[in-house]
Parts: C-alpha cells; sequence; structure tokens
C-alpha cells in the first residue's frame, strides 16, 4: 500500500485537527465550510474513498482539494497526537484530482432532488448536500464494532429553530436521521444511513457569571469552551477537547480527573434544551418533560432528542492551584491514596495511571514510548503515578501525609529530559538514595537540582525526537511553559488522545466501589481477555468519584484497524468485556457498565451509580 493511502486509512478522526490546541492554527478551509470534508479529517478519507475507488470524482471533491492550502498546519497537530503527516495525503489528494480532471475525467454533477430541495429551504442551499465527496466523509469512523454506512444526506443546521424544522421533514419523509458533533464516540454511533445532522455550526457561548453557568450550543468544542471560561477565570468539567460538549453529555456523560469533585453526568449541567422525535422543544426544568434524570441499568435506551443547548456550571479556580505526580510501586498502594485522597476531600482532580499511560502520553514518539516504558517500570521503578491538581493546602497535606512526589519542577526536568532518561546509567543509584523508602529521593532538598544536571532538560533536547523538518516548530511549542505544567495539561487534557497512537483503542469503561480486590479481579479478567483472543491490552485510568465512594475504570484493547482479523477478534474481546461487566453488575449490585450510559448521559449520577 502506497504511504499516503496507509496515513489516510490511520487517520484516528478524534478530530484533534478541528481544535487549536497547539496555538498553531486550524485549517482554515474547514474554519471557513464547516463540513469535516474540508478539514484534514475528512480528506483523509476522501483520498481513501478515491484512491480506492468508493467514489466518482465529484464536483465537491474538486471544492474540497482545492481549498487546502497545504499550510502544514495539521501536520504539527496530527504528529503531536498519533505522529502523522496528513500533509503529504492532501497533497496527494490535490493531485489525484488534478491528474483526473487534466486527462479529461468526467466531474460527477450534483444531482438535485426533492428531499434536498426541502432541506435547502430550511438550512440555506450551501449547508445541505448529497454529493458524495461530502457523504462519504462522514460514513467511517475508526470504531471496531460498527460497520461504514454512506449517508443520503449531510446537513449543518444553524438554529434549533432549523433543526425542529429539520426533525419534522425527516418523519413525513421516514429518513432516518442521526447527529454528528466531533464524530469521536469510538463506537461508530455518529454514523448511519439517512440523513447526517452534523451541529458545527452552532457555536454559541453565552455566560451567565451570577449564576455560575455557561449556555453553549451543541457545536462547540470542549477545548473552545474551557479556554473561554478560564479567560474569564473559571473552569468546566471537560472530557476529551476535541468532543463537543452537548454530544459528550448525551452520549456518555461528561468525565475527567476533575469528576472527583465535579461529578459525572446531571452533576455538570444545570438546564438543557431540546428538540424531540416530532420536532417540539422541551427543557430539563419543565414540570412535564420527559425525565432524563432517571437511569435504567442493563438497557440500551433510545436518544430522548437532540440537545440544543446546555447550561454548563462553570467552577470556581485559585490561583494557588497545581499539579503533581505521585509514584507507587503497586496499584494496590496507588488506590488507598486515592481513596484516602477523596474521602478526606483532598484535591480537585485526581486520577491513577499505569506505565502504558505515563510512557505514551510524555513521550513525543511511539519508539520513545516503547523505549521509555520499561525504564519506568523496571528502573525508576515507577510502575504506578497518582495525578494529583489541588490547592497549596492539598499539596502541603499530601506532604505532610509522608508521600514523596514529583512537583512541577521535578515533572518538567523528567518530561523534558526523557532522551537523557533513556540512556542514563546513573538510574541504579537513584534507588540507591531511596533507603527503605521507596522514592524518599523525592524528598532531599537537592534533589531537584542533582535531576535537573543528570537529565538536562531542555525543549531542543526533547524536539530532537521527532521528524527533523518538525523540530523547530517542537522546541518552539515545549519552550511554552503550559506544555510542562501538569495543571494546565490536565484542564485542557490535549495528550489523552494519545493512547490512541499506537493503535486505535476500545475501551471497557465502568463504575466501581474503589474495591482493591474487585478492581485487580477485574484487571486480570480483562488482560485474560485479550490474551485469548491476542489483542494488546492494557490498564487505562482511574479515577475517584463522590468522596470515594465509587470510581471510574478504563481498561484499552488495543487493535489494527485495517486488519480484517484482527478487528473480528477485537470485536469478541469487546463482547466478552462486556458480558463479564454485566455478569458482576448483576452478581455484586455495586459495579455499572458505561455501554449503557449512551443516551443516558443526562442521568443523575446517584441513579447511575447507586440504584
Ligand atoms: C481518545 C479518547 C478519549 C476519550 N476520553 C473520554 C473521557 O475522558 N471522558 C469522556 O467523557 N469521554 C471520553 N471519550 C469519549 C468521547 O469524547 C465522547 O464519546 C464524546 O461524546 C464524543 O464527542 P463528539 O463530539 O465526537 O460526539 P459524536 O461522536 O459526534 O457523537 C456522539 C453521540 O452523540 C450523538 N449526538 C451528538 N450531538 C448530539 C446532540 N446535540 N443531541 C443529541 N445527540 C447528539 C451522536 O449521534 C452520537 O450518538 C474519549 C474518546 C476518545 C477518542
Ligand atoms: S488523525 Fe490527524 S487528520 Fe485524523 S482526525 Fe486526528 S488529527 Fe485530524
Amino acid at each position: 500500500m502506497d504511504e499516503n493511502l496507509k496515513t489516510a486509512k490511520n487517520c484516528r478522526h478524534y478530530a484533534m485537527c478541528k481544535i487549536d490546541f497547539l496555538g498553531s492554527g486550524v485549517c482554515s478551509s474547514g474554519l471557513k465550510k464547516h463540513f469535516v470534508s474540508f478539514y484534514p479529517q475528512g480528506r483523509m478519507i476522501l483520498y481513501e474513498a478515491l484512491a480506492e475507488n468508493k467514489i466518482p470524482v465529484t464536483e465537491k471533491c474538486v471544492e474540497i482539494a482545492d481549498s487546502c492550502d497545504l499550510c502544514g498546519k495539521c501536520d504539527y497537530q496530527c504528529y503531536f497526537v498519533n505522529e502523522l503527516r496528513p500533509t503529504k495525503v492532501m497533497a496527494a489528494l490535490k493531485n489525484h484530482i488534478e491528474n483526473f480532471v487534466q486527462n479529461g475525467g468526467e466531474i460527477k454533477p450534483a444531482k438535485e432532488d426533492a428531499i434536498l430541495t426541502e432541506i435547502r429551504k430550511i438550512v440555506g442551499d450551501e449547508w445541505a448536500t448529497n454529493d458524495e465527496g461530502i457523504t462519504v466523509t462522514y460514513s467511517h469512523d475508526l470504531s471496531a464494532i460498527s460497520e461504514p454506512k454512506m449517508p443520503d444526506y449531510v446537513v449543518m443546521p444553524n438554529t434549533k429553530e432549523e433543526i425542529a424544522s429539520l426533525v419534522k421533514l425527516f418523519k413525513k419523509n421516514n429518513i432516518p436521521y442521526t447527529m454528528r458533533g466531533n464524530g469521536q464516540n469510538l463506537m461508530g454511533f455518529a454514523v448511519h444511513e439517512g440523513a447526517i445532522m452534523d451541529l458545527n455550526r452552532m457555536k454559541t457561548i453565552e455566560f451567565d457569571e451570577k449564576n455560575w453557568m455557561v449556555k453553549v450550543g451543541p457545536g462547540v468544542a470542549a477545548f473552545d469552551l474551557q479556554k473561554q471560561a478560564r479567560k474569564r477565570g473559571y473552569r468546566i468539567n471537560a472530557g476529551e477537547p476535541a468532543a463537543l460538549v452537548c454530544a459528550n453529555i448525551m452520549c456518555s456523560g461528561i468525565m475527567s480527573t476533575f469528576s472527583t469533585t465535579y461529578g459525572i453526568n446531571a452533576d455538570n449541567f444545570i438546564n438543557a434544551e431540546f428538540v424531540d422525535s416530532t420536532g417540539s422543544f422541551f427543557n430539563l426544568n419543565e414540570t412535564f418533560s420527559p425525565n432524563l434524570y432517571s437511569y435504567k441499568n442493563l438497557e440500551h435506551k433510545n436518544s430522548p432528542g437532540i440537545c440544543v443547548s446546555a447550561d454548563i456550571r462553570l467552577h470556581p479556580v485559585t490561583e494557588d492551584e497545581r499539579g503533581i505526580l505521585v509514584p507507587f510501586e503497586t496499584l494496590n498502594n496507588a488506590l488507598d491514596f486515592i481513596k484516602d485522597c477523596s474521602v478526606r476531600h483532598i484535591g480537585l482532580a485526581l486520577g491513577v495511571v499505569g506505565v502504558e499511560y505515563i510512557s505514551t502520553f510524555l513521550s513525543p514518539t511511539k519508539k520513545m514510548a516503547s523505549d521509555i516504558k520499561n525504564i519506568f517500570a523496571e528502573k525508576l521503578n515507577i510502575p504506578w503515578l497518582a495525578v494529583v491538581i489541588g490547592d497549596k493546602y492539598a499539596i502541603r497535606t499530601i506532604s505532610e501525609m509522608g508521600f514523596p512526589f514529583f512537583d512541577e519542577r521535578l515533572f518538567k526536568a523528567l518530561y523534558l529530559g526523557l532522551p537523557s532518561l533513556k540512556n542514563a546509567q546513573w538510574l541504579e543509584l537513584v534507588k540507591e538514595l531511596s533507603d527503605d523508602e521507596p522514592y524518599s529521593y523525592l524528598k532531599i532538598k537537592s534533589f531537584a537540582e542533582l535531576f535537573e544536571t543528570a537529565l538536562s532538560p531542555s525543549a531542543k533536547s526533547y524536539a530532537q525526537e521527532v521528524d527533523k523538518d518538525l523540530s523547530p516548530f517542537f522546541e518552539k511549542l515545549f519552550s511554552r511553559p503550559e506544555m510542562t505544567d501538569i495543571l494546565w495539561l490536565n484542564t485542557f487534557r490535549i495528550m489523552s488522545a494519545r493512547v490512541g497512537r499506537k493503535k486505535p483503542f476500545l475501551p471497557a469503561l465502568l463504575y466501581l466501589p474503589v474495591d482493591k480486590e474487585l478492581i485487580n479481579e477485574f484487571c486480570n479478567k480483562f488482560r485474560l481477555i485479550g490474551e485469548k483472543y491476542h489483542i494488546d491490552n492494557d490498564f487505562g485510568f482511574i479515577t475517584p468519584i463522590d468522596n470515594g465512594k465509587r470510581c471510574i475504570f478504563e481498561y484499552d484493547f488495543f487493535y489494527d484497524y485495517n486488519d480484517p482479523d484482527e478487528i473480528q477478534r477485537v470485536r469478541q474481546v469487546g463482547m466478552d468485556a462486556n458480558m463479564l461487566i454485566d455478569e458482576y453488575s448483576v452478581k455484586t449490585g455495586v459495579v455499572k457498565g458505561h455501554p449503557y450510559v449512551l443516551y443516558q448521559g443526562f442521568c443523575r449520577k446517584e441513579n447511575l451509580l447507586y440504584s
């Protein structure tokens, strides 16, 4: 397979090229045209479809290819997350179309039909199409469990009234419709036949600071909202930065390490407005509105409607907040720690990650992630880390509790010193410095200087690890303070999408008590399921919620999307993992499976966790 096609087929579709998370700008044609087709994410699918003759060259294909000015911004973003270079694919797409036209190829004109005419009357000509050049870019994601489906229409409404009129039109004509945020749900939920309503034009953000809330349209991405909130001195509880906020609540309920304090599901919003399946409006504060606060376990519910706005809670931020990393030799010790902190209300955000996440998140490349994974686990003896965000009182308390930790200075040294860590001979000495107490070297006053001398951390050496032509950009990027600030990185979560860099992943997600025995049992059983089907697997993360009474636990299975055999095997893994979670759900009465949260993301946390 040629390299460009290989890159295109490996686009992860997490939509990180649709947000300006590096401050280097976003694809200008995407910002102007809004359809995903005009972003690198869409052009990757389009190139694949044309290269494999899945669609003819249409008018929109030409427009999409022409609109790319090969600025290269997507290379920065996509390399940061996935180590992919979309610009070459964009160039190949342009070449493909140019050659086709030069060789006298016939461009398929768009064909109006009666339904499209009606849709266009509602949203305007520009914002609805049945051109395959566009529809194909909405036809699949990298989900292991869904099949590609070609929609008949893609529509981009701009108001809730337009959405209501579209719903009525589709209902009258028996046309199935599916909402699309940024399409990164990992399960193929935003892929369907019929009409796709892409909500990305509806980006209104209205702050109501007196009432500690912000009203967002269904096209607002978490990163953009967090940025606006931060400018005003607040924080929102945000999941993936490219996920649209309304879609995230709708789909799974928002969860993050800050869920320890800010909660999950209904904790995250004050009210929300919907268009129901008849095209009527309702909001959650009406006496007779559907009860979206309820939760049904072991049942898949249908979508209650289209969320057209949500009033998201704003949280106060203090100036003394910072982040630390607390190392642990065993998962059990890390669990004891986060549970204790959560029960005692110490810290704002808490989470436990294993070496897979630690090495993947910190490394600029796959190779380095695999090189340092063993160093963390074996040489530094840090197989587990607890991430804590807290104010100065929380951090002081953790110090008084006697836990050694990497503070911001040590974290920066560790992060930008990773290239030296790979080859460091002195790591054995670190263990010796610890006496009988693990990691006690972190408490030695002069350790920070020693550590910095040994690792010579610098943005320059860190940037040497990436493709040569990208080094200058990465050097500048990593010279920016926020890029090595645990607090900023957790607030904006720009590194979490790296979890799928090596391979796309299928998460097993569950809510359960912070019970060491139960969690270890799940880890072992998930591992055995992965091994049974020869699928790479690893511990993801654990975050305590609701004062340590429960936690969110993710275990990940990794697969090659382009290997049909592996897809079949990971589907088996998904089924076995879900059966296991269901079995424990019934057996224990305290385990809840995340798959059932789809379309129940508005439910009360209490109904989800305890009923
Ligand atoms: C790397 C990675 C990490 C992730 N980590 C987290 C995490 O930590 N926390 C977390 O909460 N999630 C996480 N997720 C899950 C993901 O962020 C959510 O599924 C989110 O909903 C995706 O947002 P989206 O805009 O891409 O939605 P889409 O994928 O476009 O849509 C999701 C679903 O919602 C429906 N939908 C979209 N908008 C609306 C609307 N306005 N009204 C009605 N229905 C709608 C769609 O039809 C679809 O069924 C992660 C995903 C990835 C890829
Ligand atoms: S893999 Fe790259 S091109 Fe594809 S969605 Fe992610 S950032 Fe965009």
